[in-house]
Formats: C-alpha cells, structure tokens, sequence
C-alpha cells in the first residue's frame, strides 16, 4: 500500500486523449462498473479504466500512465483481483482477442482477452485439449501468468508450463515475442509471477491430442465422503488422468436452485485423457453412488465437469499444498465441513498432484514442488459476513496445518495474500531483479 500512496503523491496531469479505445475516468458515471473486478470482494478505484483498440492504443496508455507518474494494472477479468488500484490505471484487454488453432502443430494463439471457454469452443471437434483451469471463464493470459493448475497438469505440468512463447509489451514500448531461448530468465519468471513485467498480449501454448479422452464424475451423500476420498485416494492412475474430489455444502438461499438449495454432497471427477477410467470403478465401488456418469469427453465439454459458477461476486478462498491425504486428514477435512463453522464454505476441495508437475519441463517460476495434493475452499461473502467467513477459513487452515507443504500456485492465492506466500526469497529476489532490469516501475508491483 505504501507505492500507492506515494505514486499518488507524485501523481501528474493524467492525459488519456490520445487513446482511441474506451476509457472511464472517475467522474464518469460508469466509472464504478467499468473498474469493478469479477471478484466483488475487492474494492478497485483506479485513477481510470481503459480499454485500448490495439498494441499503439496500448502504448499510448503506458506513456501517459508513465508521464503522470502512475503505474498500469492489467486485468482480463478480475476474478483474481487482489488490492485496491488507487495510483493506477486499469487497462483491460478485451480487444486482444486474436484466437488461432493450429490442429496439425497442437498449438494455439490466444490473445490477453480470450477467455477459457473461447478456447473450448474453437477446440470442439479437435480432440485438443488446452491446459485451462475449472473456470470457463478465465482468460488464459491471466490463468498462465499466474501458473495455473488443470485437468492436464499430471500430463504436462501447470498451465504456465504448455506457455511456448509470450507477446509481450515491455515496459520501455518496445513490442515482440519472448521464448527459451531469446531470453530464459524472463520466460521463467512469466511463467508463475508474469503480472508485474510488461503487458501481455497473446501467449503461444502447447494443445494435446486426446482422442479416446473419458470423463467419470460421481456423487455420494456426506456420509459416504469419507470411503469415497479414500478410494479415489488410493485408486491408481497414470499420469493421464486427473482426479479431483469435493465436498459440497450449499447455503439454504433463495437465489439458488431448488435441487441444491440447502443441500451438501461430495463429488469425485476423473479425467482420463488416454481413456482409462478404472480410477472412477474403484471409487463408485466403494460406495454407493447416487448419480453416476462416465462417457467419452472433448474439449468442449470440460467445463462442464465441475459447473463453476459464472457470476461475478464476492468471495474469499483458502487453498495449500498438502504433503499427503491420509485418513487423519480426510476425516478432519470432511469432519471440519459438517461442522456449524463450516457452513461458510461451499466448496471444500482436493485434486491429486504429481505426474508431470514433479518433472522439471519448461522453466517456470511457480509450481508445486513435490506436494501430492491441492486443497481449495471456496466460501461466498454476502454482504457484514466478511470476519466470520475469514475466520471460518483461518480455522480449515488450523485444521489442515499438519499437512500443509509449502508454495503453491499464484492463481490460487485469496485476495489478501502476496506472492510472498508461494514464492521463495530467492525467486522473489530473482522476480524484483528482472523488474530493475526491465525498467518495470511503470507496472504496478501486483501482490509483491
Ligand atoms: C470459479 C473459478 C475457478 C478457478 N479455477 C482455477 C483452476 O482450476 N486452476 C487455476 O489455476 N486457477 C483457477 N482459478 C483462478 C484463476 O485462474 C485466477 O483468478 C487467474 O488470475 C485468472 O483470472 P482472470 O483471467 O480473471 O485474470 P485477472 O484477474 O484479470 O488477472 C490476474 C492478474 O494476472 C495479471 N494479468 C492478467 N492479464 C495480464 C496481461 N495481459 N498482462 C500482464 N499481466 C496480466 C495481472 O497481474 C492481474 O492482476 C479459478 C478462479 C475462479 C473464479
């Protein structure tokens, strides 16, 4: 907070004249939804909002950014807004919305404002898939740079990992695509920490052909959660499959539907990209399933393996890397979730690791470091429930602590958290030495 006070301080005339795409400064009566984030959690007040046409627009942005003495965020949707944009100016990057395929070479061009579900649609009929996470909604520029975790990670690493090649705005204006080998140390920080450097405006990533690719998800009721994270903890899969496994706790509310309204449930869901689905038998035969389906899958079905919720609101998150899921750790999670307290969280989640993350594959900033599980709770903030739902999730964080590994992926930060929290020192003192080198002051230093 303190750089934002004292750019204010030496805050100049901001003159956007020169830019020809939208822009909202703050006596513009569109001004607060133009700035506000998809996470409602955070308050965002820019000193404006723009949206450039192009990469001239975009450098017209910069310079006057820079002339005023301000800095320049960068968002596609905000769903991972983290700090109050005070100081800055919010470029928003819906015109970068080149989408190219390239079917024969598994590749794709995406543009910073191509969001997850684009993609998708423009995979259908391919059998390629792409390295996106549970949201169709995220951009895949927003999703890269901050690492990112999919069904495909134990096939190919974090998402930042299938990344070949970044178009980058630099912080100087000059306009071009970085790789390996043209400069290594800033393609491994933009893998993980990429928010901070420049402006990003298409990346280049890796497609992986799936042409047998099945999909198992399966419900139990609470009482089953246990047997069922216990098998498909035990199941033994490849590194094609993925398996993820939630607990559900809907609030009784009306704006929600009535099959859910009210309800809890845990869900176990396989992705098998070479077709095996034995994971999904082992589990629904340790319990009893009370829905049950299992079919061939492409990439345009993905997103509806999980269902995440599309509207923006607001939202506070907890998520770790854990050392192992024993049964200690299974019942005190599920445990934890029947109780009054837990009644905040409406999804309490865990996805199996390893694979290609625990290969070294493409340099990259962020990872998950030989940890074998992820844990994500996600627990909406309805308007004075702020402290109760934070403390809700600082006691998960008790509750899991004794399996707790350290780092994790930037994209699963909360709000409040800086990347001091996954980051190393010494990639942190890496990530500030390339910003020097960059002459990246001019970007705002987003969660450092
Ligand atoms: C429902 C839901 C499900 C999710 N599931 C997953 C999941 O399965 N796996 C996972 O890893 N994450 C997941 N996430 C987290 C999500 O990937 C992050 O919030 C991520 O930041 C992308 O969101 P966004 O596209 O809205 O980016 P924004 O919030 O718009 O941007 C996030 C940050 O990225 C940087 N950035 C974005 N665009 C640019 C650019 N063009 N140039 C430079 N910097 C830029 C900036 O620092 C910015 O602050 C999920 C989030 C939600 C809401």
């Amino acid at each position: 907070m303190s750089v934002c006070r004292s750019n204010v301080s030496r805050m100049g005339h901001l003159d956007l004249s020169r830019v020809s795409g939208q822009v909202w400064t703050k006596d513009h009566p569109d001004y607060e939804k133009a700035a506000q984030p998809h996470q409602l959690a955070v308050q965002q007040s820019p000193e404006a909002v723009a949206i450039p046409t192009d990469v001239e627009d975009l450098r017209a942005v910069l310079e006057a950014v820079r002339e005023a003495g301000l800095t320049l965020a960068v968002q596609a949707g905000g769903h991972g807004a983290s700090e109050d944009l005070a100081g800055s100016v919010l470029v928003r990057m819906d015109s970068f919305d080149q989408l190219t395929v390239d079917e024969q070479g598994r590749r794709a061009v995406v543009g910073a404002g191509v969001r997850a579900e684009a993609l998708a649609t423009a995979l259908a009929g391919t059998a390629l898939f792409a390295a996106t996470g549970t949201s169709p909604d995220v951009s895949l520029v927003g999703l890269t740079l901050n690492g990112g975790h999919s069904w495909l990670s134990r096939m190919v690493g974090t998402s930042a990992q299938t990344v070949r090649r970044v178009e980058l705005l630099r912080p100087d204006g000059e306009h071009g695509w970085v790789d390996d080998s043209s400069d290594p140390e800033l393609m491994r920080v933009l893998r993980g920490a990429g928010g901070v450097l420049g402006v990003v405006t298409a990346i280049e990533l890796d497609l992986v052909h799936a042409p047998g690719a099945m999909a198992g998800s399966l419900t139990f009721a609470p009482a089953d959660g246990p047997a069922a994270w216990r098998a498909m903890r035990d199941a033994e899969v490849d590194d094609a499959v993925s398996i993820f496994a939630a607990s559900m706790r809907m609030p009784d509310a009306p704006f929600l539907p009535e099959q859910v309204r009210g309800k809890s449930w845990v869900g176990v869901q396989a992705l098998a990209l070479d077709g095996q689905v034995a994971a999904i038998d082992a589990v629904r035969a340790a319990a009893s399933p009370l829905s049950d389906q299992v079919g061939p899958i492409g990439p345009e079905g993905v997103a509806a393996l999980t269902n995440d919720p599309r509207d923006a609101g607001a939202s506070a998150g907890l998520s770790v890397l854990l050392t192992g899921l024993p049964d200690e750790a299974i019942d005190a999670m599920l445990g934890w979730h029947r109780t009054d307290a837990g009644a905040a969280v409406v999804l309490l989640g865990v996805r199996r690791l390893g694979g290609a993350l625990d290969r070294p594959g493409r340099p990259a900033i962020a990872g998950t470091r030989g940890a074998t599980w992820l844990m994500s709770a996600i627990a909406p903030m309805p308007p004075g429930a702020a402290d109760a739902t934070r403390a809700a999730l600082a006691q998960l964080g008790e509750v899991v602590a004794p399996w707790v590994a350290p780092g994790g992926l930037p994209t699963f930060l909360g709000s409040t958290e800086r990347l001091d929290r996954v980051l190393t020192g010494e990639d942190l003192a890496a990530l500030h030495a390339l910003r020097e080198r960059l002459g990246a002051s001019v970007i705002r230093p987003t969660r450092l």
